[in-house]
């Protein structure tokens, strides 16, 4: 690898203007050390540095480029559009084509609203489900991130975890309304609805969280969150932002069989441009302005760019697609796994689909305290070793590897074998 001198210079010029040289925290590097690379050009699974430096990327914006960086055909397609007008402030056929497509996929969404950003879609759902309960209490789980709307930012996850900063200065008011629960936990989400009874206007989770890290559910957990919200009548809110269209075209809820009454997307649906959405039933989204009184709106909501390219990734989620993609994931966890066994490290891959995230630690990670008993020290070892191999991991512990159509079965070979020389260099140092 090339000294990142370009992009120190870059990082340098950035933090005279932005707050900590990012605009989003978890891109500055700060928990495994090191200056942030500045990206010149992506294509398929590889990016490039403005050093020169060529890296299979696994961070994929954070999920969104399910099929890869800048697929020529979405391109040609956003080029197009462009040239059509890139905004209108007014409807256009390309929003309920989307929320058609939308809907086909997660039928439980029979109503959609299209915004900018998964914060937007959790936020304007929680507004929704007080609005239409008249409770205010929301519960949701450590460890679970729901974008950074003040109710969410208590044990957040995320970038929030990575920065030991689970819980934010200036959201004190907005917190006391947010209940949290163990993840996995069905009785203490029992416990905290009986102690509230008849104050708990939603309960928000990630069906299958990503952001301590990969965690699935525990068996019976969400259909037990189904069961118990219904009883009290207590809405039941899948944040679907990572998992919708990344775990199946139907998302968590089709895996599970267990139907939310709102789900927030965002993420894949946008096809790597700005989008999120909320949506579920019809008489709770009937609520919504200008059908209803709960207000939320956008400049850009619905625009047509991101529109377009939401049509076109949507349109190519197909079975194959995540067969494939399994495979490759399970491939890449099994690599892991191994690779950490040959240099005698402890390391819990947990996996879902094309979604991994190997956590430095003996014990299984099943909610937030087992995943902060990983130790970051020997994750940010590895990360600089993979770096250094050409491989570009996620910036933390506590998020997911996200696997592309783009990843071939060679690239995980190759990051294997990255990862066996890296395992080397974290069993040195712990
Ligand atoms: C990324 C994410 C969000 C926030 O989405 P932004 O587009 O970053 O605002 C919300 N919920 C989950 C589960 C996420 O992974």
């Amino acid at each position: 690898m090339k000294k990142p001198v370009r992009s120190r210079k870059l990082f340098e010029q950035a933090r005279q203007i932005l707050p900590g040289g990012v605009d989003s925290p978890v891109r500055a590097f700060q928990s495994v050390g090191g200056i942030p690379l500045f990206i010149k050009r992506a294509s398929g699974a590889t990016i490039e540095d403005v050093d020169g430096n060529r890296f299979i990327d696994y961070v994929m914006s954070w999920g969104p480029l399910i099929h890869g960086h800048a697929p020529s055909g979405l391109v040609k397609a956003i080029a197009k559009a462009a040239r059509l007008g890139t905004s209108f402030g007014a409807p256009s056929p390309l929003e309920h084509q989307l929320g058609e497509q939308v809907r086909a996929l997660v039928p439980s969404m029979e109503r959609v609203r299209f915004v900018s950003s998964g914060t937007e879609a959790a936020m304007s759902a929680a507004r929704l489900a007080r609005a239409f309960t008249g409770r205010d209490k929301i519960v949701k789980f450590a460890g679970c991130y729901h974008g950074h709307a003040d109710s969410f930012l208590v044990k957040a996850g995320s970038g929030a975890t990575t920065l030991g900063v689970p819980t934010s200065p200036g959201v004190a008011r907005a917190v006391a309304d947010t209940l949290l629960a163990r993840y996995n936990d069905l009785a203490a989400v029992e416990a905290l609805c009986n102690a509230h009874s008849g104050a708990v206007a939603a309960v928000i989770v990630e069906p299958i969280a990503g952001n301590m890290g990969v965690v699935a559910p525990a068996e019976g957990f969400l259909a037990g969150l189904r069961t118990l919200t219904e009883r009290r009548g207590i809405l039941l809110i899948f944040d679907e932002v990572i998992s919708g269209f990344r775990a199946s075209a139907g998302g968590a809820q089709s895996i599970f069989g267990v139907t939310p009454d709102l789900t927030c997307l965002g993420k894949i649906i946008g096809g790597g441009l700005p989008v999120g959405a909320y949506g579920g039933r019809a008489d709770l989204m009937d609520m919504v302005a200008p059908a209803g009184p709960v207000y939320q709106a956008g400049t850009l909501s619905g625009n047509p760019l991101a529109m377009t390219a939401g049509l076109w990734a949507l349109k190519r989620l197909t079975p194959r697609l995540y067969k494939d993609l399994a495979h490759r994931g399970s491939m890449l966890a099994a690599g892991f796994a191994d690779a950490a066994r040959h240099a005698g490290v402890n390391l819990q891959v947990n996996a879902f689909g094309s979604m991994v995230t190997p956590f430095f630690t003996s014990s299984p990670v099943r909610d937030y305290d087992t995943a902060l008993n990983a130790n970051t020290g020997a994750y940010a070892t590895f990360f600089r070793g993979m770096l250094s191999r050409g491989i570009y991991p996620p910036p933390s512990q506590f998020e997911a590897w996200f696997l592309s159509a783009a990843h071939t079965e060679r690239h995980i070979t190759q990051t294997i074998a990255a990862a066996r020389a890296s395992m080397k260099e974290v069993a040195r140092q712990i």
